[in-house]
């Protein structure tokens, strides 16, 4: 970018830091920052970087970049010092003794971050981003410590070992490029996304360098063109003029937009940018006047993050209007003090106030860590805890009002169940219905900006949520609060579940484990889970703290090693059997043996309805129900009739389930969502999805996809569902 902030600085002497330290305007303890650099002279004197170069330049290079962000005496010093504990024969003693607690306890933390800083085992991931969150919330400095390094780490990563500097890459993008932007230092993250971006995929980032450098005298004459232009309007009105400035996307931005987006590179509105910086709200909003009145503004592009800051706290107006020469361009308009936040975040209360520490700590940007490690206390999944940090950081959040007029902020895509966590845990396990806007809405009801969102509790005993919200709700807040909850209430349940999810995926992989050896079987696992027991690892698969898809593989193998061949063999055998009479379907097709069957999603067909089979074109036979819509639709159709032929289903259906979708239409209740899933959990049956949504004549519709057996268990089903209070019908969907 064009205006960055932070600019590299080769060949960094201690000259360097202290010629800037001079011409700034912020007081540093000059001599204690120069006795820092000359203890850590003496004990890296002789090492050299990979680059070849003495290794004092790496400290020196980090100290500077926090010297730019304008952090305080004792983080410089730590910054010179961030290596010495770990690499010499320095102690915290002696850091305590000559620097003070505070700079002992910085290179402490960033001390602790490096040792665990390999990157071959998962949990070793996990524990390492656990540990950069933990140094976070105790004290942020550590972290901002942690980015400068890696910065300089990623300018000189072409010195680096080859085979490292992918890992070393990809470990920035996804995890300091996030916390740097949830911290607000875009100038930062930025330069972590440019920079890992070239290791990442080398190729394209070449193809983008060659096509911007292509258009770029064009490119700048014309951003040149359009900042005199605004400069000279906005002249007429302001003394002196408002800073002005053009800028063209990163490369990575665009790369985003091109190879993510599939946009082509012409169509990129906000490849250029202008940006107005004024000195008050109102002259943000006047400003944004007369852009529009110079430029027609394209629809749906304008943002104001000014009433609604965005949830790292950047605050702007964007607006992306058409030029003369019919190129469009995003213009954002915002005070020094909020362009100040934009470019360093967190790191702008150290550089433009004073008093820093107590007001960094009530810092919502810092309340956002406290609760990911909360949340992801117990897990050891790295995927999920990246997931966790990634799917909280989506730069699009969506804000919502309580009627209190509470704003919430939550990602995109969040429902209200994540909405009631949100406000409380009790809130969210008391829940038993929402509005937004005044109206009833459903459980998997995604919040949009600017809605005022009611939930409703109940306080009926023993109410709680229900597995299915795990698969509704968005944020880890929600699900890990939904978990723990289930991991507490409902025990013996989860015992019985797990087991049976266990016994279920062990018939499918063919695992025949006596029951007697079981425990011993699961040991290794059972270990990995924190679990005792027998009952402490069902019940952690009950309540989904133990996920059987990431687990079974490694069983698999276990199974193989130790009963070894003979049992390959005979699953082999029952794999062949099971091939030979290949259509597992329950179903016999006239006159054709050995073909493809799948169930057609418009009626879901089950054992004992009356069915009719149709050959599509390379995808098997669909069967139908004889009285299913598309069939009576369809069958007197002259082209297609002769492709519908007799099936009927085999005498015996074994162990195959069915997808049924029932309707189930009730008088509208609090508690009714709840009372159906907790009667079908009573006879063990398994949800799909859910969903339900009022009618207009006030009742309820209720939609849930099931897994039946067959006609008998779902007329048990429906006869289950009927007793319950309110419900008016049930019915299976699509007739
Ligand atoms: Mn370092």
């Amino acid at each position: 970018m064009s205006d960055a902030c932070l600019a590299p600085q080769t060949n960094c002497t201690i000259d360097t830091l202290i010629q800037k330290i001079l011409v700034g305007e912020k007081q540093y303890d000059l001599s204690k920052i120069v006795s820092a650099y000359e203890l850590a002279e003496k004990y890296h004197h002789g090492q050299k970087r990979e680059s070849g170069e003495p290794y004092i330049t790496h400290p020196l290079a980090v100290a500077y970049i926090l010297l730019e962000l304008g952090i305080d005496t004792d983080t410089i010093c730590s910054a010179l010092l961030h290596d010495v504990v770990e690499d010499t024969e320095c102690t915290l003693d002696e850091l305590q003794k000559s620097f003070g607690t505070d700079v002992a306890m910085l290179v402490n933390g960033v001390t602790k971050l490096k040792q665990v800083e390999t990157f071959t085992k998962d949990e070793q991931k996990a524990e390492n981003i656990r540990k950069i969150l933990l140094a976070m919330s105790e004290d942020i400095r550590v972290i901002i410590i942690k980015l400068a390094d890696r910065l300089h780490n990623m300018r000189t990563l072409k010195y680096c070992k080859e085979s490292k500097r992918r890992t070393i890459a990809h470990e920035t993008m996804n995890i300091y490029a996030p916390i740097a932007h949830r911290l607000g230092i875009s100038s930062i993250k930025d330069e972590f996304e440019d920079l890992a971006f070239q290791y990442l995929d080398p190729f394209a980032y070449a193809e983008i360098d060659r096509q911007m450098s292509l258009r770029k005298e064009a490119r700048e004459a014309l951003i040149e063109q359009i900042k005199q232009s605004i400069k000279e309007r906005l002249a007429k009105d302001f003394d002196p003029v408002p800073q002005v400035e053009g800028r063209v996307k990163s490369n990575y931005g665009i790369y985003k937009k091109v190879y993510r987006d599939g946009k082509d590179i012409d169509q990129i509105y906000d490849r250029y940018a202008v940006r107005v910086i004024v000195n008050t709200v109102t002259e943000c909003y006047y400003v944004l006047g007369i852009i529009h009145d110079m430029f027609k503004p394209i629809p749906n592009r304008f943002k104001d993050y000014i009433s609604t800051p965005k949830s790292n706290m950047y605050q702007s107006l964007h607006t992306t209007v058409i030029g003369r020469q019919g190129i469009a361009f995003e213009v954002q308009i915002r005070t020094w003090e909020m362009h100040r936040t934009a470019e360093y975040g967190i790191a702008a209360h150290w550089k433009y106030k004073e008093g820093v520490r107590s007001n960094a700590k009530d810092d919502n940007r810092l309340a956002w860590i406290r609760r990911i490690i909360e949340s992801q206390k117990e897990s050891n999944d790295v995927e999920e805890i990246v997931r966790a940090i990634k799917n909280d950081l989506a730069p699009e959040d969506v804000f919502a009002f309580t009627p209190k007029g509470d704003m919430i902020t939550l990602p995109r895509g969040a429902t209200v169940i994540d909405f009631a966590y949100a406000i409380h845990t009790q809130v969210g396990h008391r829940m038993c219905g929402a509005k937004a806007d005044k109206k009833m809405v459903p459980y998997d009801y995604q919040i949009t900006t600017g809605e005022i969102i009611e939930i409703l509790t109940t306080n009926v005993e023993g109410h709680g949520p229900s597995r299915s919200w795990l698969n509704i709700c968005k944020t880890n807040e929600a699900k890990s609060k939904i978990r723990s909850w289930f991991k507490k209430e409902r025990r013996e349940e989860n015992i019985v579940e797990g087991r049976e999810a266990l016994e279920r995926e062990f018939r499918r992989n063919m695992i025949r484990v006596p029951e007697d050896e079981l425990e011993d079987f699961l040991k290794m696992d059972m270990h990995r889970h924190n679990c005792e027991t027998l009952d402490d690892f069902f019940a952690a698969i009950g309540y989904g703290g133990v996920q059987l898809s990431k687990v079974i593989q490694r069983l698999k193998a276990e199974y193989n090693k130790r009963y070894g061949e003979k049992n390959i063999v005979e699953s082999n055998k029952a794999i062949q059997t099971q091939k030979k009479n290949k259509n597992n379907s329950g179903v016999i097709v006239d006159g054709i043996d050995d073909c493809m069957i799948k169930f057609a999603q418009c009626c879901n067909p089950l054992p004992g309805d009356e069915i009719i089979g149709f050959i599509t074109r390379g995808h098997g036979i669909s069967v139908h129900k004889t009285d299913c819509i598309n069939y009576l639709s369809q069958k007197d159709n002259e082209e297609s009739a002769a492709r519908w032929i007799n099936v009927k289903w085999k005498s015996v259906v074994d162990s195959v389930y069915f997808k049924t979708t029932l309707d189930i239409i009730a008088v509208d209740r609090i508690g009714l969502l709840a009372d159906v899933s907790s009667a079908l959990a009573a006879i063990n049956i398994y949800i799909h999805e859910s969903s339900s949504r009022q009618l207009k004549n006030g009742n309820a519709i209720l939609t849930v996809t099931l897994s039946i057996a067959g006609m008998e268990q779902l007329n048990t089903v429906i006869n289950r569902i009927q007793k319950i209070k309110n419900v008016i019908s049930v019915e299976r969907s699509g007739k």
